[in-house]
């Protein structure tokens, strides 16, 4: 659903009025010099956006149909491909879990679920670890590439990028002593070490991130990757963080779109239980990676064909935006 974007902040509205094209001229053009024409306004139109977004990182989490149906992969590419080209930092975290999900069936591996969270035991971690660094993150890093761009994957190893601790979950019910459940080797991230990040940063090249973390004593961590996005955003300072999935946005009890939130108004979401499942780590990580400095978060619907640079610089908004 559109909605209208506030104002853009001061020295980022060069006025759309100074790049308009000057009618009367254009209407005497052969009609494919206008199509040209109205192709190279429709540019010139992005120009406050990029004067706000350049410099700046973006973190985005991929997943869902985006990272599956062919064309939304290939125009993701082009889209992350774009920014790096027109001066912004971004910073790729996919999920992965539907090719998890496939490979632990293939091997005859049961798999449990608690709370949206995926039980893992030892012979899954090395599923998910070879799974999600193995195959998706270097199909990722591939599809970049072959955007034109350059993109090097890591995981939360490489570098020490992603510090991580096992992560306790506590049940809480009315009648019953609260029940600590535990999830084996999933885990929740401590600290990024930003400066792999920067160092790629520095040289160009596209950070591509698989969500698996690890201790001081090396082990390894399966962790939801809108989590990882959050606390890279954050530590990043990053300017936006995207999250792509699978709904238009956060949805309200009667299944309508909201099309903005404040931390307060996601913060109720949650405890109010209008969000479930595999959003409530969406908004929690939101609320995070706002405390930390991030300006705004985007939950948006990685169905739709640039969803990422339809936010960035058109002036329709989609999905849901969470503010300070
Ligand atoms: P992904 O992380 O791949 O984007 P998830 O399944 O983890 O997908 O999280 C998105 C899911 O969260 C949606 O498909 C939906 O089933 C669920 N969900 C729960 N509550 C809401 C809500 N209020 N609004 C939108 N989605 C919700
Ligand atoms: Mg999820």
């Amino acid at each position: 659903m559109p909605k209208t974007k506030p104002p853009k902040p001061a020295g980022a509205d060069a006025s759309k009025a100074d790049f308009a094209c000057p009618a009367d001229a254009s209407r005497d053009l052969a009609p494919d010099l206008r199509k040209a024409s109205e192709r190279a306004r429709l540019i010139i139109e992005t120009l406050p956006y990029i004067r706000e977004f350049s410099g700046q990182t973006v973190v985005i989490k991929y997943g869902g149909n985006a990272m599956i149906d062919e064309t939304l992969k290939q125009s993701f590419a082009r889209g992350v491909v774009l920014l790096k080209y027109v001066g912004v930092n971004p910073v790729i975290v996919h999920g992965g879990g539907p090719q998890i999900g496939r490979m632990l069936k293939a091997l005859n591996i049961e798999s449990h679920f608690r709370q949206g969270l995926r039980v893992t035991d030892d012979a899954t971690m090395d599923v998910v670890e070879m799974v999600l660094v193995g195959k998706v993150n270097k199909e990722i890093v591939n599809l970049i590439n072959l955007a034109g761009g350059r993109a090097v994957g890591l995981s939360g190893k490489d570098g020490m990028l992603i510090r991580a601790e096992k992560k306790e979950l506590a049940v809480e019910s009315a009648d019953a002593p609260t029940e600590i459940i535990d999830l084996g080797m999933v885990g929740e991230v401590t600290s990024i070490e930003t400066g792999v990040l920067k160092s790629l940063m520095g040289s160009g090249i596209i950070p591509v991130i698989a969500p698996v973390g690890v201790d001081d004593l090396g082990r390894t961590y399966n962790i939801n990757a809108d989590s990882v996005a959050g606390a890279v955003a954050g530590a990043m300072r990053a300017k936006r963080l995207h999250l792509l999935t699978d709904v238009p946005g956060v949805l309200d009890r009667d299944k309508r779109l909201i099309a903005s939130m404040t931390s307060t108004k996601a913060f109720q979401a949650i405890e109010s239980g209008v969000v479930a499942g595999g959003m409530i780590p969406k908004l929690q990580c939101a609320l995070e990676a706002i405390m930390a400095g991030v300006e705004k978060v985007h939950i948006i619907d990685g169905r739709v064909e640039n969803c990422v640079l339809l936010e960035m610089f058109t002036t329709c908004g989609i999905g849901t935006e969470i503010t300070r």
